[in-house]
């Protein structure tokens, strides 16, 4: 594949799916930085994850480890304030009756992007990456593909500079991430995929399942048990 010269800010939280988002940045543009955002979520696992996770990328993937740069942790703790959901406080996971899970934090991923932008500017960089995703996402608004293509064009206009959102995995299904990881790193990039990213609500990482860590119960842990249990199914078919 031909290199991108441009600079690419990957959103990076150390899941599963900003995990297959760095990797397809990686595979393509010169070089790539990360940023992740700190904002009192209950569990700091996935935070937690990050580092481990681009120090195994480097060394699994030699190729990549000269574009990976440098990682950057915003504190966005003013979320805290504007917000009270599972995430932040210690309340059950529960669908609202608008049919968002409490765990929705309004307007989350534009703030994220809107902050990734002006960090990206500063960094030289012109592409912005995210697992935003409307195939199974959990509802929310703000990672549809209208809404990050109106952004794209804010931003852009309001930096006075072309910003590109980038969502690989805006119209895959957890299975096809599945897939794409492994067309981009092979079954090393799916281990450790397994292995080190953190995709659980409850912060659980006690269970060890062929698909990861977590409590295996919560929304987030049924959606990836249940697309790699569809993964492993089309590979078995194909
Ligand atoms: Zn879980």
């Amino acid at each position: 594949m031909s290199q991108d010269p441009r600079t690419a800010l990957v959103v990076f939280s150390g899941g599963q799916d900003s995990t297959a988002c760095l990797a397809w940045a990686l595979a393509r543009y010169s070089h790539v930085e990360t940023i992740g955002f700190d904002y009192g979520q209950r569990h700091k696992v996935e935070l937690d994850c990050r580092g481990r996770i681009r120090t195994k990328l480097a060394q699994a993937f030699p190729e990549w480890a000269p574009r990976l740069g440098e990682d950057h942790l915003l504190d966005l703790g003013l979320l805290g304030q504007i917000s009270d959901t599972a995430l932040t406080e210690s309340r059950a996971i529960e669908m609202q009756a608008n049919g968002l899970p409490n765990t929705f934090v309004p307007g989350r991923n534009l703030l994220f992007l809107n902050f990734a932008a002006a960090l990206a500017y500063r960094r030289g960089a012109s592409v912005l990456v995210g697992g935003m995703c409307e195939t199974d996402y959990s509802g929310y608004p703000d990672c549809r593909d209208n809404t990050l293509k109106a952004l794209q064009v804010a931003i852009s206009l309001g930096l006075d500079s072309p910003m590109t959102i980038e969502t690989p995995l805006m119209w895959l299904t957890k299975a096809q991430t599945w897939a794409l990881s492994e067309t981009l790193g092979g079954q090393a990039l799916n281990d450790l995929i397994i292995e080190h990213t953190h995709t659980c609500y409850l912060g659980d990482r006690s269970q060890r399942h062929a698909w990861g860590y977590g409590c295996g119960h919560c929304p987030a842990c049924e959606l990836r048990r249940e697309g790699y249990a569809q993964y492993q199914h089309d590979k078995g078919n194909a």
